[in-house]
């Protein structure tokens, strides 16, 4: 017998092992074994079991030892891992990975060290639990010690791993205390409530309105009908679209299967996880980038064994080992977060539908505003349309959106050109009615750039090709791409000259102004400086408990936070993304205007949303204005149609970089080269663009180019694709290459 293996390592494809028939446990697909790979032992994934030996190999090895005698992960699974790996080009290592946070090396090397049964036993089903003994004395305590303690004391027993969430040293501090006898540590079944955390009430579904009514009838049809089908929920925003997801997830879990619902971004959702745990309280795994190693495998223990059905998570969620698959939602899946931009270039919103096709499930895709991959599916009928068509709350209405051409608007009486008098106005008399505002601007940082006023020079990242952002909070200039940052000592780096200017508007200097022109409103920031993970969430309890009037932020601000008694939204430049060198610059842009403007007047009184632009009569903005998705998807469509562009075409992107320029450019050229020789005629035609330098011509010193392969179909794609990978060897050290299948990024 023969089993194919996939290891973590960079191939894509998996290698053969002979399994000895002494063997004590047999291995089956998506059993975890422990095979030789050069002279390491690592841990891969069993997939296939064969017969015969692949041709051309001459020695093939032993597996080592088995883990698992039954599969650890479900064969749908596994075999969708195996199609994406495939279809991305990516090593089959580092796609298992995704889904198996059982592989992480820290663990790999452990089972070398013998014992590699015993090991991975102990993280079943039970967790170290700490717990205060109640009649010890107290000691001096000082540090995390000391803080751990009386949090038990509060709280009491707890699992080892939540402690770690919030204290870098739990585990040291709490083998202190027990030394020191305080607390006693012990393995205890795992709690209920995956998350340990205080319970929320739970709450019961409206009546649903006529279109979600419907909705939810066709997609529990669906549900109950044998063989996989897709679904678009097209519905404005605060169209109940969270509601038709519950209902739906209800449907699935009545039929005895599982539920995948994948967010753009879980840290700025907690709203919509509340409402998911409020419907289905413990049942819900919510997976997310702060889980501590013990929770993540925790959770994924809960789902594969059925005692959690419904997982909850940002992009990698899509690789939850949900057994008996029955349903996956992608909610707002227009947002350009559920595409990977780095390792296995994934995008989870394609994904979640095709491992929906293979396990036969139900896939629904939710949005305002959808993308126009989505778009052309529905027109394709590969999907079907269901619309909710207003919103639901009955005296909710969509905001009145205005255009402020900025080439003739009065300026502010703050004299600050990037503020209109409109605008201001409008602040003045929504803050007089004492209702809130939030503004929206997608620039982090003080002034986008310094410039020196005697020599001319822009200050420019010493790695990028990009210019450094000013940012006063900190006394920094910063590049937004890579880390590299310095003190701002107010000098040219050229000529000395101390004659600066700081040019552009960031959140930053948006925040002064506008503190500085309302000095008696209470003003907040939320962008990435001033906000990771749980931060938002608390910036945002303020803004809902109205202890704060006027929000700044990038797009965080436009996610979808409901709070009602925000009555005015302004967008600071609705251009600002316009100019950027991408296909998809227009639709974003259009996406991101209507989600902000979604934000406003999602209470009972109608909400008013000012568009600052100098280029009012750009398509995505005036469609914006309208509420006019419908006349955007098709005009956009029909633009992407003219140019051959995705959706009616599929690119590659390669990118290669490399220390020196002419080096990279060189190997960018042979590269373009050896894909134009390969060209499939027999297949079907692919255009070979470039090489051409990157928008960001040089990034974390590494210089950049582009060859862009395109073409209308994608078996002839793959193929050239591969051409480049396998020339790839060829090239001289130090050269990177990647591909990247359905970019979505092309700086
Ligand atoms: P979406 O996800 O489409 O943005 P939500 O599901 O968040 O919309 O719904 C917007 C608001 O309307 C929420 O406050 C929700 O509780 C409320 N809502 C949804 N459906 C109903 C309904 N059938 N009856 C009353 N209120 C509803
Ligand atoms: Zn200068
Ligand atoms: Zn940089």
């Amino acid at each position: 017998m023969f089993i194919e293996v996939a290891v973590p390592a960079p191939l894509t494809h998996a290698l053969t092992y002979s399994v000895p028939p002494l063997l004590g446990v047999k291995p089956v697909p998506g059993s975890r074994v422990l095979v030789e790979l050069g002279r390491r032992k690592v841990l891969g994934l069993a997939l296939q079991l064969t017969e015969r030996a692949p041709a051309g190999v001459e020695r093939i090895k032993d597996i080592v030892d088995v883990l698992d005698a039954e599969p650890i992960v479900p064969p749908e699974l596994l075999r969708f891992l195996v199609e994406l790996s495939g279809y991305y080009l990516a090593p089959m290592g580092e796609v298992m990975k995704l889904a198996l946070p059982v592989l992480s090396k820290g663990e790999a090397a452990r089972v070398t060290e013998q014992e590699p049964r015993l090991q991975l036993k102990s993280v079943g089903k039970r967790v170290q639990y700490v717990e205060v003994i109640p009649e010890a004395e107290t000691p001096e305590l000082k540090g995390q010690a000391s803080e751990i303690l009386s949090h038990l004391r509060e709280r009491g027993a707890m699992p080892v791993a939540r402690l770690e969430e919030q204290w870098k040293n739990a585990r040291p501090a709490v083998s202190r205390l027990r030394q020191l006898g305080l607390v006693r540590v012990e393995d205890r079944e795992l709690p209920r409530d995956p998350f340990f955390r205080e319970p929320i009430p739970r709450d019961q579904a409206p009546p649903p309105t006529e279109p979600q009514r419907a909705a939810m009838d066709t997609i529990a049809a669906a549900l109950r009908t044998p063989g996989p089908s897709g679904f678009l929920l097209h519905g404005v925003t605060g169209s109940g679209k969270t509601e038709v997801y519950l209902n739906a997830i209800a449907e699935a879990l009545a039929l005895e299967r599982g539920a995948l619902v994948l967010v753009p971004e879980i840290a700025l959702t907690p709203q919509l996880v509340a409402r998911f745990r409020a419907r289905f309280g413990d049942g819900l795994a919510v997976l997310h980038s702060g889980l501590s190693q013990g929770d993540r495998r925790m959770m994924w223990d809960l789902l594969w064994q059925r005692q959690v059905r419904v997982a909850i998570g940002a992009r990698s969620a899509l690789f939850a080992p949900v057994p008996d698959l029955g349903l996956l939602i992608v909610d707002e899946e227009h947002d350009s977060s559920f595409k990977q931009e780095e390792g296995v270039r994934y995008n989870a919103r394609d994904m979640a539908i095709l491992r929906g096709h293979r396990a036969g499930a139900v896939c629904v895709l939710g949005s305002a505003t959808p993308s126009l991959e989505t778009e052309h599916l529905v027109r394709e009928r590969r999907i079907t349309r269901l619309r909710l068509p207003g919103r639901a709350r009955a005296a909710s209405i969509l905001p009145r959106v205005e255009v402020i051409d900025m080439r003739k608007a009065e300026r502010s009486p703050c004299g600050d050109p990037r503020l209109s008098l409109p605008l201001h106005q409008a602040i003045e008399e929504t803050l007089a009615r004492r209702e809130q505002v939030i503004l929206f601007l997608n620039r982090r940082g003080f002034a986008p750039s310094v410039v020196c006023e005697s020599c001319g020079t822009i200050s420019m990242c010493p790695l990028c090709s990009v210019p450094l952002t000013y940012h006063r909070t900190t006394g920094l200039v910063r590049c937004h791409y890579c880390d590299h940052q310095r003190r701002f000592d107010g000098k040219c780096r050229r000529c000395r000259s101390t004659q600066l200017s700081l040019e552009g508007l960031g959140t930053e200097r948006l925040e002064d102004t506008i503190q500085q022109v309302f000095p008696a409103a209470r003003v907040a920031r939320l962008d990435r400086d001033v906000a990771s993970g749980s931060k938002a969430e608390a910036i945002l309890d303020q803004v809902r408990a109205h202890e704060v009037d006027i929000l700044i932020g990038t797009q965080m601000v436009a996610k979808g936070h409901d709070i009602p008694r925000v009555t005015l939204v302004g967008v600071i430049n609705a251009d600002g993304a316009l100019s950027m060198p991408d296909l998809r610059a227009t639709e974003r842009t259009f996406q991101l205007l209507v989600q902000v403007a979604g934000r406003a007047g999602r209470g009972e009184v109608q909400g008013r949303v000012l568009l600052q632009t100098r280029d009012p009569s750009n398509p995505a903005i005036v469609s914006a204005t309208r509420h006019d998705v419908d006349g955007f998807l098709e005009r956009e469509l029909m633009a992407r149609s003219e140019l051959a562009y995705p959706p009616f075409s599929r690119m590659v992107m390669v990118r290669i970089d490399a220390p020196d320029e002419p080096r990279c450019r060189h190997a960018a050229t042979q590269l373009a080269a050896a894909a134009r020789a390969s060209t499939p005629v027999h297949i079907g035609e692919v255009e070979v663009l470039g090489p051409a330098p990157a928008p960001i011509a040089r990034l974390r010193a590494r210089y950049r180019f582009q060859i862009l392969l395109k073409s209308r179909e994608r078996r002839p794609l793959r193929y050239v694709a591969q051409v480049i990978l396998d020339a790839e060897h060829k090239l001289p050290q130090g050269l990177r290459v990647v591909v990247d299948v359905d970019p979505i990024s092309m700086l």
